[in-house]
């Protein structure tokens, strides 16, 4: 039987092509025995069972396969999130929205809002874990709002789910007075589509495209929400690299005041913010 450590370097072998071999094959080990790194590199054997699988996944995973999925979990904020096909996966980029609205609200009650395009649940429910909110999170995939209410259980989360196309009124219509509105939506172009990474392949095009020029979610959203937002009310969106002048134009449009941008850890504009007049 193989030990651990020997299948720890075999899988570092497999993975050597990918920039994070050693954090994914950590990722594999702690799947299957928990989160003892040193039992990475302990003489413990390892039963033949448990050692094809973890070389089935490592394998998967250095063809190109999202990690995330074949774990089926995935962290956001500290939180743990179940994630498969069909969803998108929470990425650490997001983070930045999430910690700028709790520090902006922190400390408020009662406090309302809506997570428009939820997907996996990751944004609403760590802001519903951080401020204590009444949020509801929107999501119009039935396979992404599957994931939604398991992660909603998952977390012991207030957050309510609802099966909904944001792009309706009808759905709008159903929010007033609301605090904020935060949203993620696909915001991908059509020749981002055409170029994507093998492992972003795999994630849901609904999720990712949002139309030629990325934009069709933000002025849609911001036309269609405005009304739902008390006034001072804050919307906030997450945006791709070089969308925050058309994104922030549109919200000024609409009449929004005090747009500004957020920045992600790698220097990029990731956030656009701005209230209700
Ligand atoms: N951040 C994702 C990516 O880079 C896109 C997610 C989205 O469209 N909201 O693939």
């Amino acid at each position: 039987m193989v030990s651990r450590r020997e299948l720890f370097r075999d899988c570092m072998e497999i993975l050597k092509d990918r920039d994070s071999a050693q954090f994914d094959a950590r990722c594999i080990f702690e799947d299957v025995f928990g989160d003892d790194c040193i039992l990475h590199s302990s003489d413990e054997p390892v039963d033949e069972k448990t050692e094809s699988r973890i070389r089935g996944v490592a394998h998967r995973c250095a063809e190109g396969y999202p990690l995330q999925y074949l774990l089926g979990k995935w962290e956001f904020y500290g939180l743990p999130f179940v994630v498969g096909e069909g969803v998108l996966i929470p990425r650490q980029d997001t983070e930045t929205l999430v910690e700028f609205v709790a520090e902006y609200f922190k400390g408020r009650r009662g406090l309302r809002g809506v997570d428009l395009c939820a997907g996996s649940g990751c944004i609403g429910i760590a802001l519903e874990k951080q401020l204590g909110c009444d949020i509801t999170l929107i999501e119009k995939q039935s396979k992404a709002f599957r994931y939604l209410t398991k992660n909603i259980a998952l977390n012991k989360s207030r957050a309510k789910p609802m099966l909904a196309d944001v792009l309706l009124m009808q759905t709008a219509d159903e929010f007033h007075d609301l605090d904020f509105v935060v949203s993620n939506p696909p915001y991908l172009t059509g020749k981002d589509m055409k170029n994507l990474q093998k492992q972003v392949s795999f994630e849901p095009s609904e999720a990712l495209y949002g139309g030629e020029d990325g934009l069709d979610f933000y002025s849609e959203i911001t036309r269609l929400w405005e009304p739902s937002l008390r006034p001072g009310g804050m919307l906030c969106y997450e945006i791709g690299a070089g969308q925050e002048d058309d994104v922030s134009g549109a919200m000024i449009q609409l009449g929004f005041e005090n747009v500004r941008f957020i920045k992600d850890m790698c220097g990029i504009f990731r956030v656009v913010y701005g209230f209700k007049a």
